[in-house]
């Protein structure tokens, strides 16, 4: 895809700070990062979104992203880490390639997520949805 930045990466039109690279996947610092040290996890090959993403590919990004998280917690003394992949404008993706956050934790970070914890209306709306789940796993 070629008006794609994270493609320009790989393809080195556009510089990055790059920390790991293997055949599969492209690892490099993000330029916005949530605390110093997030990194993104990429694959060389345009994919995008996790749905139309190989298996293995996606197995390739997680193995990577928990090499660059124990790399964040032992090397930058990080405390913990989030590993994230948002899919989806609604999800907050802003670039279409599929990539994985790791972003290193430190106790006094400051950070928080708007983790708005909901309530369902009742258990039966509960028990609705995860019915719509259950079916569509199934057809598997
Ligand atoms: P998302 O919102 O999940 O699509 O995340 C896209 C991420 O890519 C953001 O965290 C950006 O800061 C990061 N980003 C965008 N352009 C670049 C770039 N040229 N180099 C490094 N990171 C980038
Ligand atoms: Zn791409």
């Amino acid at each position: 895809m070629n008006n794609c930045i994270f493609c320009k990466i790989v393809a080195q039109e556009i510089p990055a700070t790059i920390i790991h690279e293997d055949d599969d996947v492209l690892v490099f610092m993000d330029i916005g990062p949530i605390i110093k040290g997030h990194a993104l996890v990429i694959p060389k090959k345009h994919c995008d979104p996790v749905g139309e993403t190989p298996d293995d590919l996606i197995a390739k990004l997680h193995i990577t992203a928990k090499r660059i998280a124990q790399a964040q917690m032992n090397g930058l003394g990080a405390d913990g880490v989030n590993i994230m992949q948002n899919n989806g404008k609604a999800a907050g993706q802003e670039v279409e390639h599929i990539h994985v956050h790791v972003i290193p934790r430190f106790d006094k970070d400051g950070h928080h997520w708007n983790w708005n914890a909901k309530k369902y209306d009742n258990v039966e709306e509960m028990n609705d949805l995860a019915d719509k789940l259950r079916s569509q796993l199934e057809r598997r």
